[in-house]
């Protein structure tokens, strides 16, 4: 079952040509990577998804409705919510301040948001220990941790990731995306993660595309795309 289908997806900037008509699927519950190198498009991609950059063609199907002129409030309202880059937490405000702010679109009572951060906290057991300290006083891997948890506390059906391994220690990479991959099998979460990180990216997910100039060039299971010799080649350093 299909939760986003992407048809003809074209986005330019002004003359520049940043995706050229790509096609691809999220299966609901599934993790789906989007990887390759600096320039090919990944976060334009992301931002059509968000609504946060306008398409030139094409179709963005959510939950079987199209969403690609809608605002991108109304968006994360209807459940597809973009993961902020680490370092856009809010930093002078506390780490459980910042997650409180990530359940704002939600109508739900102070019962329900409380037991979320509460499982925010069981995921990311650093965030806990430091539930009172303000978000600029964070590491970058812990910045990064409160940024996933305020995008679940918005209670999301999609969550979208746009390279969270970024400027971080592979152990701390490492680290959060075994979160990612137990939300995913605990709560059946989808999750399209954009990645430059090629090797713990398709280790991840289930489904994988590579884009390369704004056009998707390869697409398959993780598993068939590392053991792929073009992705070895072009990605994997082999
Ligand atoms: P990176 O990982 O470096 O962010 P990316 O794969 O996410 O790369 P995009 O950021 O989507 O790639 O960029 C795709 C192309 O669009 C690039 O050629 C980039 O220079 C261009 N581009 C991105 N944003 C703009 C913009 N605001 N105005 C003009 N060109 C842009």
């Amino acid at each position: 079952m299909s939760l986003l289908s992407v048809r003809g997806l074209v986005v330019n900037y002004g003359h520049v040509e940043a995706v050229r008509g790509i096609d691809f699927e999220l299966v609901a519950g599934q993790i789906t990577t989007l990887v390759g190198a600096n320039g090919a498009g990944k976060s334009t991609t992301l931002m059509a998804l968000s609504g946060l950059v306008k398409k030139a063609a094409g179709e963005v199907r959510f939950d079987g409705e199209e969403i690609s002129s809608t605002a991108p409030h109304r968006i994360v309202g209807r459940g597809l919510v973009q993961v902020a880059e680490g370092r856009a937490t809010l930093t002078t405000l506390t780490v459980r301040e910042n997650l409180e702010l990530g359940a704002f679109t939600r109508r739900d009572g102070a019962a329900a948001r409380a037991r979320d951060i509460d499982h925010v906290f069981s995921l990311f057991p650093r965030l806990a220990e430091r539930s009172g300290q303000l978000a600029g006083s964070l590491s970058g891997g812990e910045q990064q941790m409160l940024a996933i948890g305020r995008a679940l506390m918005a209670k999301p059906r999609l969550l979208l990731l746009d390279e969270p391994s970024m400027g971080l220690a592979p152990l701390i990479v490492q680290d959060i995306f075994r979160t990612l991959q137990r939300i995913n099998a605990q709560e059946g979460l989808t999750i399209f993660l954009v990645e430059q990180n090629v090797k713990q990216a398709l280790k991840l997910a289930q489904r994988a595309y590579v884009l390369e100039n704004g056009r998707i060039v390869l697409q398959g299971s993780g598993a068939e795309l590392l053991g792929d010799p073009r992705v070895q080649a072009a990605y994997l350093g082999h």
